[in-house]
């Protein structure tokens, strides 16, 4: 019987193993094709069996964004590994949680790290702590060629465990997502087919690697369509906007987008080879998506998804990419929005909890039975957290995270409908609101402004609110920043300015 290793044969499908096409091109113009892509996933395969890794037992990866990063992961994959990445950007403390609660059997970090990590490791259990270098040097690749070679990818099935993602939970503790085989080559191989992806395009990848949108969004689309990447270690907007002359497609998050219309070489002739740009993980604003189409004549596809669940909804990409709408439900993917008295879905254009069922669903958190069983509803949905509308032709709009939700005085504040108000005042560039205890409501709204000019102040802004907006929805103070707290994709902080500005309406 043939063996079959789910995602892996998926992942690597798409070209002969020797195949000269290039996977991936680097900032220094040094090409990496699919053939050395697979042969060195192969050989950490056999690296990580020769340190005694079994089928199904975790290897966790804390290295800095590289080609080599990207073989590790198919490289654990082949091996029957279960991949947990983490953030480079951890300190040890963060570490050690995320060691003791994955329980690898390997740690693969950073050499320069190696000294303050090992220990950590191996008091959270850990048997073998490995390192990895940018270049692919290390110890790691250095077992690989003692290894025996496995002849061929480990057999796994469509229910295995491919990977464990850590949500960048902002409350209580992170809890794993189990990611299967299967959730992640449907995913995968849906958004290939539904935004064209083939072998002839060049996506710029400039996201993290140790995230859902980097690592299984745009590596794996890019893998299933044998397409190359053009690969950068990190977002940088002149280098980014450079590439689009030798580019097809970009995915990325909202920053990515307005960060490139600071520069004023970004025209529709500069992107002019370019057919897709891809927005998400973040809200992105409608005044970005318009704006970016009159500077480059491109509407930006936005989609939505969560680590949990891979993507869930998508524009389309022939007919309508609606602005600050995420799109329709993808193939097999069943979306509902629940009122939360009623349990029913609300009148189009109410707001309601969106629920999801589909392939691209994770199998529960890592060792969190209850935590799983409280985010499901007894039909097997899967609740979100987030809120959303849905309009007249189904398209959904993303309304903020249930736990970003304000009550004030008894009433509830989505704060995406203040924000979407507040964003229109001249001189505003963008705005987050946010609840802190009030000695009265409860909670108050706060408002961190950031303005692009001098005549967006707090008069200005009361003014404009008029009538527009229901007495309750006014912020009851507002604070002006130079910028937003986002963390490594570009999503705001709200409980960075929840905790600094915790005080401000409980004085006097
Ligand atoms: P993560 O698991 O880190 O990918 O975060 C998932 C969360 O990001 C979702 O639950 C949403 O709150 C948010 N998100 C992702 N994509 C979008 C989008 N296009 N618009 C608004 N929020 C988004």
């Amino acid at each position: 019987m043939e063996l079959e290793n789910h995602l892996y044969d998926a992942l690597s499908g798409a070209h002969p193993l020797d195949s000269a096409h290039p996977f991936a091109i680097a900032d220094d113009g040094c090409e990496t094709t699919y053939a050395q892509l697979f042969s060195g996933a192969a050989q950490i395969s056999d690296a990580l069996r020769g340190l005694g890794v079994q089928p199904g037992q975790r290897i966790a990866v804390l290295v800095p964004k590289s080609v080599a990063s990207l073989q590790v992961y198919l490289g654990a994959i082949r091996a029957g590994g279960v991949l947990v990445p983490l953030n480079p950007g951890y300190t040890s403390d963060e570490v050690k949680y995320f060691l003791e609660d994955a329980s690898p059997e390997l740690l693969v970090c950073d050499p320069e790290r190696l000294d303050e990590l090992e220990s950590v490791a191996h008091s959270a259990g850990v048997r073998s702590v490995a390192t990895l270098e940018r270049d692919g040097s290390g110890t790691l690749f250095g077992e690989a060629v003692a290894a025996s070679p496995i002849a061929r990818p480990v057999s796994r099935l469509p229910g295995d465990l491919a990977a464990i993602l850590y949500t960048s939970g902002t409350t209580g503790r992170p809890k794993g997502a189990m990611l299967p085989h299967s959730a992640l080559a449907t995913n995968a191989a849906a958004l290939k087919r539904m935004w064209r992806f083939r072998e002839s395009d060049i996506l710029i990848h400039a996201l993290p690697t140790h995230h859902t949108h980097g690592l299984f969004v745009a590596t794996n689309v890019a893998l299933m369509a044998g397409c190359t990447l053009r690969f950068f270690d990190r977002f940088d907007a002149e280098a980014v906007l450079g590439a689009f002359s030798n580019a097809t497609a970009m995915m990325g998050v909202p920053t990515f987008y307005s960060r490139l219309m600071q520069l004023p070489e970004l025209n529709a002739e500069a992107a002019a080879r370019m057919r897709l740009f891809v927005s998400g993980s973040a809200p992105l604003l409608e005044e970005t998506h318009r704006e970016w189409k009159r500077r480059t004549g491109h509407e930006i596809l936005e989609r939505y998804g969560m680590t949990e669940t891979n993507m869930i909804t998508s524009n389309p990409y022939d007919g309508p990419r609606k602005p600050g709408t995420v799109g329709i439900p993808l193939p097999e993917t069943k979306v509902r929005i629940r009122a939360s008295e009623s349990g029913a879905e609300p009148a189009a254009g109410s707001i309601g909890m969106l629920e999801m069922k589909g392939p691209g669903l994770f199998s529960g958190y890592w060792r969190m039975p209850d935590k799983t069983q409280a985010e499901f509803t007894p039909d097997g949905y899967f609740i979100t957290g987030d809120f959303a509308r849905r309009d007249r032709d189904g398209f959904i709009a993303i309304a903020g995270r249930a736990k970003d939700l304000v009550i004030s005085g008894g009433l509830n504040i989505y704060p995406k409908e203040v924000e979407e108000v507040i964003d229109q005042v001249p001189g505003v560039s963008e705005s987050a609101l946010f609840g802190v205890p009030h000695a009265d409501f409860g909670e108050g709204l706060v408002a961190a402004v950031i303005g692009d000019g001098p005549e967006a102040d707090e008069q200005a802004i009361k003014a404009f609110l008029g009538d527009k907006l229901a007495r309750y929805k006014h912020p009851k103070a507002y604070v002006f920043l130079k910028e937003l707290p986002r963390n490594a994709l570009g999503k705001v902080q709200k409980h960075v300015l929840r905790e600094e500005y915790r005080s401000l309406l409980m004085r006097g």
